[in-house]
């Protein structure tokens, strides 16, 4: 269940390209769930969702929602965005693991001055007038540890 959704003005400047398959994420995404594939022959789990399963390329595939949560693995600072994203500039992107085994690629809605490796994050919605995207934000009780 994602637990936080993150108003955003305007449309996603660079919306994703959906198809028959992904659809079943991005429906679930604005449902509030967090969802990708796993096989079903070898059980791994991949991000993002996958038609055919990259460690056995099994066919047969199944979709399971994941916890959302995981640690900052690396980030940068993007001050010098491409021109479709340079109003929200500065703004963070990261490599986040999770409890899953997955690591992922996104952005990171974290104020750039309380970021650091191996913060605890939690998936958001980022709810756009066109639908949704989503990022991660600082897990919550994680400022309790400062
Ligand atoms: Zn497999």
């Amino acid at each position: 269940m994602i637990e936080h959704v993150i108003p955003m003005t305007g449309n996603r400047p660079y919306p994703p390209r959906i198809s028959g398959f992904t659809q079943t994420f991005w429906d679930g995404l604005t449902e509030g769930r967090f969802l990708t594939t796993c096989c079903a022959a070898c059980q791994k789990t991949t991000f993002p969702p996958k038609p055919i399963c990259p460690a056995c390329l099994g066919a047969k595939v199944e979709w399971r929602e994941i916890s959302g949560r995981g640690h900052i693995y690396s980030y940068t600072i993007v001050h010098a965005a491409p021109s479709i994203f340079t109003h929200e500039a500065p703004y963070a992107v990261g490599i986040v693991d999770t409890p899953e085994g997955l690591r992922m690629a996104a952005r990171l809605l974290i104020s750039p001055e309380r970021l650091r490796v191996t913060m605890p994050v939690a998936v958001g919605r980022m709810a756009y007038e066109d639908g949704s995207f989503f990022g991660f934000v600082e897990a919550e009780g994680d400022r309790a540890n400062d």
